[in-house]
């Protein structure tokens, strides 16, 4: 069984926090492609506390992101690129310091990749994915940490920055932890985790509330969407422990397709006795976007990154793949085959 290989890299916080301690800075903070809840509520819940203190600050995401992230305190203050390309290059190019949040390559912010490689401004990148490129000049990164949220609660913690959080920053900090963990069900066997979640209740927002326009906020289409890729686009390979569920265009338009609504669909063939990995593939305009996940030490980040130029965790990833859905889903059989023997020992072929 492959050890998960925990890495923390924290670098020399003294730059960053003399500059946020002195002054009103422009700040941008920038979030991946696809933003999840830990994305978003660990860029609102620092966009708070920063504005607490006086300092200028925006947030800026590739592209569009589910509706049951936008009740988040803060969320007018973010700009996606893909809808206002000028006003976030200029955010971009004004910024004295560029915050990155919740991922650990450029190529995940699209777009803005080059912007953000060739500014000026300081970069402080805060994440958990493994092995973070080094395109900032402060990372705090830690493997072992449930979310991206924690990780900024840590670092506000650190600085004395904390003094300047209240219930809307704690709750945006809280939601990261809730959904990057499947709501404490994964990511979440280290006591720190709970000890995080236990001193921002303290700050009393609606915990139960945070719950429900997360989780029990979903049309009528969307459930139903559900129901129709367990039933009918859910394939079993059960010798190789392995399920996978795919959606085409036609398909999602027939269910009134909005962001958000797969979100969380690769999870649920893991519910299935016996079943260590699971792929969920979705057909966009030019290309299909591959989820995997995985339960135990079969290593998806690796597989992602070898045959679907992605990356991500090692239970949670994610990539692409150009060809048809047909010879996607061909390709991918060939390849669960060739994982035969390491879907037990995490190695990948
Ligand atoms: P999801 O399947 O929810 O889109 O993503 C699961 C995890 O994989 C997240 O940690 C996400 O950051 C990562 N991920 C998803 N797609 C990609 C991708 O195309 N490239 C990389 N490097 N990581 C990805
Ligand atoms: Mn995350």
């Amino acid at each position: 069984m492959l050890k998960r290989n925990d890495k923390r890299i924290w670098q020399d916080t003294s730059t960053i926090f003399s500059l946020l301690r002195n002054g009103s800075r422009k700040i941008t903070i920038i979030t991946h492609l696809d933003p999840d809840g830990d994305a978003i509520g660990s860029s609102l819940g620092l966009l708070k506390v920063l504005q607490n203190m006086g300092h200028r600050c925006h947030v800026i995401s590739p592209n569009e992101y589910a509706d049951f992230l936008k009740w988040m305190p803060g969320n007018d203050a973010i700009r996606i690129f893909d809808k206002e390309p000028r006003k976030a290059v200029q955010l971009l190019n004004q910024a004295e310091i560029i915050v990155s949040v919740d991922f650990n390559t450029v190529r995940r912010i699209k777009q803005f990749t080059d912007i953000v490689t060739a500014s000026g401004a300081y970069k402080l990148l805060i994440d958990h994915h493994p092995d973070p490129e080094s395109f900032a000049d402060c990372i705090l990164s830690d493997t072992s940490a449930s979310s991206t949220a924690e990780i900024v609660y840590e670092f506000l913690k650190l600085g004395g920055l904390d003094q300047f959080m209240d219930a809307d920053s704690a709750a945006c900090l809280f939601t990261g932890i809730m959904t990057d963990t499947g709501c404490f069900s994964y990511n979440s066997s280290k006591p720190g985790t709970y000890r995080a979640v236990a001193e921002l209740l303290d700050y009393e927002f609606d915990k139960d509330r945070i719950y429900s326009m997360v989780y029990d906020d979903f049309t009528c289409k969307r459930m139903r969407l559900l129901g129709f890729c367990l039933n009918n686009k859910m394939e079993v390979l059960r010798e190789y422990r392995t399920a996978y569920i795919w959606l085409t265009m036609k398909e999602l338009q027939e269910y009134d397709f909005q962001v958000g609504d797969t979100e969380g669909f690769v999870n649920y063939p893991l519910s299935i006795s016996g079943i260590r990995f699971s792929a969920f593939f979705i057909e966009k305009k030019d290309h299909i976007k591959a989820s995997f996940r995985s339960k135990g030490g079969f290593p998806v980040n690796h597989f992602a990154e070898k045959y679907y130029n992605g990356g991500g965790h090692v239970n949670a990833s994610g990539g692409e793949s150009t060809d048809t859905m047909r010879e996607t889903l061909e390709r991918f059989k060939k390849l669960v085959i060739l994982q035969k023997d390491h879907l037990s020992d995490g190695e990948i072929q």
